[in-house]
């Protein structure tokens, strides 16, 4: 028998010919004469329209067959008259495999809100808003890799468990194989590491790009795509604590080809889904829509989401700098009636989501490259200016989302690095291995981390980066 999908069956233009499909019953309708059962495998969004009118086979699907029931059908693929669909599917025997219990069965076919459907995550692959998205992730995920090795990027892995804080942030989770209860103690009563599993304290990574950047130094031009770790306690719509990072990173390559790096990345992906996604597109599109109908007129995006994904493809960044950027917003109308929960005053201030999204979504209506930031709020790596007050770093802001992109051209000169990881209060024997790249054949080079599931959020619309990623990590969440 001809086992097959049910994307490969609705592309297939074998009509009169019986094949075996399995999946489950997204909802079924049933009289006297006809029966019909919508399945669905998850392969595609479209269901396959099952359709029954042998008697006997009649009452087994009115008996047995549920919604969220697993089956296995056999039958005969006709042309369909129905305006829903090209294809249907005659059964002519149909196997159950696996009863799901309609009073127990939490997936119902009527409209679950997402906060019922996150505490549902086991099952909600099975419904077409998930499985668009898990869909979507996959294909950006293929399109990343298949834009660095177009562009002949080497892939590299980072560890996972490190013992360096990159950015001195003090956000890491902690590792370690010493029983928590009994911890040994110094001569001044602090934990003493040197009995840990590394005999140094360890951490899980929030960053793969220090040790990129080593590998960058020889390979010319690698990425990264790994999960990170932060344990900041940000309960927002666009944090996790454990997330996917894409950092590639270049030698050779000062901050404008690192911004036109990460426009062409961001580009090719955005382009990828829409060419190869549309149906899931279209169909979250729409649902964003719905959704956005029950909020304030002022809060609405502007464009529907294929309109959004589109005119990242067509557009031209906007780059500024950051001294700009404040400018604009500490004049901005908005600013003056202080309606910013954060009022923009003084040169210096970190921009928050809601400065981001300001010129993103009000001023410039389109994407923002942000440039040149003060040096005090950016990591000590990053190349230092002419001016003294402001490095080379790049943020790239999108509607929606803000910071989609931090990066920036490194600092390569020894003196200057050293300097400033002083000022930071970073050790250099913690870095000595970065530090002596320096010492031997530097270069100028530039790299940036793109927040993976922020990206996922961008390209399906999603509000709530929980939905974007299959078993989101967040503070007091580590079900499934
Ligand atoms: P933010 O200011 O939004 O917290 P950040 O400045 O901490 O971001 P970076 O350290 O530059 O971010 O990390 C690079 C990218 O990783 C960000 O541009 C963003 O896309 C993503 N990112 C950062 N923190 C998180 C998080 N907690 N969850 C998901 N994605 C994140
Ligand atoms: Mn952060």
């Amino acid at each position: 028998m001809n086992k097959i999908s049910i994307q490969n069956i609705l592309k297939s233009s074998s009509l009169n010919t019986d094949f075996s499909v399995s999946g489950w019953v997204r909802n079924k309708r049933v009289s006297k004469k006809i029966a019909f059962i919508m399945l669905n495998d998850g392969s595609c969004i479209q269901d396959l329209q099952i359709i029954v009118e042998d008697s006997n086979l009649l009452v087994q699907v009115f008996k047995q067959i549920s919604i969220g029931s697993s089956i296995n059908v056999i039958g005969k693929l006709i042309q369909s008259a129905g305006k829903e669909q090209s294809f249907e599917l005659i059964a002519k025997e149909i196997k159950l495999i696996g009863y799901a219990d309609p009073e127990k069965y939490p997936i119902q076919p009527k409209k679950h809100t997402l906060d019922f459907l996150r505490k549902n995550a086991h099952l909600r692959f099975r419904t077409k808003t998930f499985s668009s998205i898990f869909r979507i992730r996959h294909a950006l995920s293929f399109a990343v890799h298949q834009f660095f090795n177009n562009n002949n990027f080497y892939y590299i892995n980072t560890p996972i468990i490190t013992s360096a804080d990159a950015e001195g942030a003090g956000e890491m989770f902690k590792v370690t194989s010493l029983d928590i209860n009994k911890l040994p103690l110094t001569d001044k009563g602090l934990v003493d590491y040197e009995k840990d599993f590394f005999s140094k304290q360890a951490n899980l990574t929030v960053s793969g790009q220090l040790e990129a950047e080593l590998a960058a130094l020889g390979l010319s031009k690698v990425y990264t795509f790994g999960p990170t770790f932060r344990a900041e306690n940000s309960n927002t719509s666009r944090h996790l604590a454990e997330f996917w990072m894409i950092e590639p990173e270049v030698a050779f390559s000062d901050i404008y080809d690192n911004i036109d790096l990460a426009t062409s990345l961001l580009k090719y992906v955005a382009k990828y889904v829409l060419e190869n996604y549309i149906d899931d597109i279209t169909f979250l599109s729409d649902r964003k829509e719905k959704e956005e109908q029950s909020i304030k007129k002022e809060d609405r995006s502007s464009k529907n989401l294929l309109d959004t994904i589109q005119h990242i493809i067509d557009t031209d960044f906007t780059t500024i700098t950051y001294t700009e950027a404040f400018k604009i917003l500490k004049n901005s109308k908005k600013n003056k009636k202080n309606k910013f929960q954060f009022p923009v005053n003084e040169w210096g201030i970190d921009f928050q989501s809601e400065h981001e999204r300001f010129l993103v979504e009000k001023e410039f209506n389109n994407p923002v490259v942000i440039i040149d930031y003060p040096k005090d709020i950016k990591a000590f790596y990053m190349r230092l200016n002419e001016d003294n007050k402001t490095v080379r770093a790049m943020d790239i802001l999108f509607s929606g989302i803000g910071e989609i992109i931090g990066g920036s051209q490194r600092e390569e000169r020894l003196d200057f690095l050293k300097k400033r990881m002083q000022e930071m209060y970073i050790p250099e024997k913690e870095l000595w291995w970065y530090i002596e790249t320096r010492c031997y054949g530097t270069v100028p080079h530039s790299g940036f981390g793109l927040g993976f599931e922020r990206l996922v959020q961008f390209i399906t619309g999603m509000s709530n980066i929980r939905d974007v990623i299959p078993f989101p990590r967040y503070p007091s969440q580590i079900e499934f």
